[in-house]
């Protein structure tokens, strides 16, 4: 549905789509008001070292409170912002609040804690974005080696240089770089030939079949492998079951994220310096989107 703004193109023809064109349009407006109204919130989900089930840091995930619609989930509002360039300034503003609720939590902690943003393809291909990680990291203070920055192969459906270029720069500022939903799309393994990256992120898909399915046991084994031969850390998205955490520990899988551990939350529902949940006590249920 999103994808009909996306290329700045609406198919006008087809049955039904005007009307779905119409509410993203309207959706649009109220997401430009949404920014200013404060409906914006960043939401934040833990990443577990699996050897010693620590909390190493966190992935911001953005919400909107829609004060009709309820919960609109980034499914639906992060395309639309992509496709319009609100990304730019609504993106800015989710690595300004996930930076600075980084350094509250390493000072919290006592140790260095991590943070993931997402970045949209239209934020990695802005001219500024190395010069804004660059001056959101010096102004809070954190090491760029506590954030990283995750960003799915959609980066290559646009200049492969430049983008490659961008993320050169980052990481020559010293933040590391996540390949998102490793394994899902058409090209993963040429992103991999071609763009720099520190993490694979096994993409939640592959997971969730990891306790009958020997394929998609195998696959997770063959990526975790690859990411091996590649020095790269990887991340298994998406664990929900006790059987998934073990068979990834049976995989010497190094991290792992999911509702298991932690749902994502507002920030003051986390506190890294506890130990991270075993997974044994359920974690309080984010609200369900209205449908
Ligand atoms: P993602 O970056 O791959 O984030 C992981 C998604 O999986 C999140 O959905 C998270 O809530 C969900 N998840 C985590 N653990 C589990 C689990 O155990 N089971 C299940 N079923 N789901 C789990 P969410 O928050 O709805 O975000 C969806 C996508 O929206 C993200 O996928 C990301 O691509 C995009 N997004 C979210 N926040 C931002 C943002 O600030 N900027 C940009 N550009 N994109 C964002
Ligand atoms: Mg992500
Ligand atoms: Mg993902
Ligand atoms: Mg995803």
């Amino acid at each position: 549905r999103a994808k009909a703004l996306g290329k700045n193109r609406l198919v006008r023809y087809a049955p039904g789509m005007a009307e779905a064109a119409e509410e993203e349009v309207t959706l649009l407006q109220d997401l430009t008001a949404a920014v200013r109204a404060g409906q914006l919130e960043v939401y934040y989900q833990p990443t577990i070292d699996l050897a010693d089930g620590r909390t190493t840091g966190y992935e911001a995930l953005l919400r909107w409170q829609h004060p009709q619609r309820g919960l609109v989930p980034p499914a639906e509002f992060v395309p639309l912002a992509e496709a319009s360039g609100a990304i730019l300034e609504i993106g800015r503003w989710v690595l300004e609040q996930a930076v600075g609720q980084a350094t509250v939590w390493t000072a919290e902690a006592g140790r260095p804690i991590g943070i993931a943003v997402n970045l949209s393809p239209r934020q990695l291909a802005d001219d500024d974005v190395v010069a804004l990680v660059s001056a959101v990291l010096a102004a809070s203070g954190l090491p760029a080696a506590q954030l990283t920055l995750e960003v799915t192969e959609g980066v290559l459906l646009r200049d492969v240089d430049r983008v490659a270029g961008q993320l050169r720069a980052l990481r020559e500022l010293g933040v590391r770089i996540a390949i998102d939903d490793f394994g899902t799309g058409y090209a993963s393994l040429t992103y991999l030939r071609r763009l720099p990256a520190d993490v694979l992120k096994i993409d939640r898909s592959f997971v969730q079949d990891l306790g009958g399915d020997v394929r998609s046991r195998a696959l997770v084994a063959s990526m975790i492998e690859l990411a091996r031969n590649l020095r790269l850390e990887v991340v298994a998205e998406g664990v929900e079951t006790s059987e998934q955490h073990a068979v990834l520990g049976g995989l010497a899988c190094s991290h792992a994220q999911g509702y298991l551990f932690g749902r994502p939350l507002p920030a003051p529902a986390h506190d890294p310096a506890q130990p991270a949940p075993t997974g044994a006590v359920p974690a309080p249920r984010e609200p369900v989107p209205a449908p």
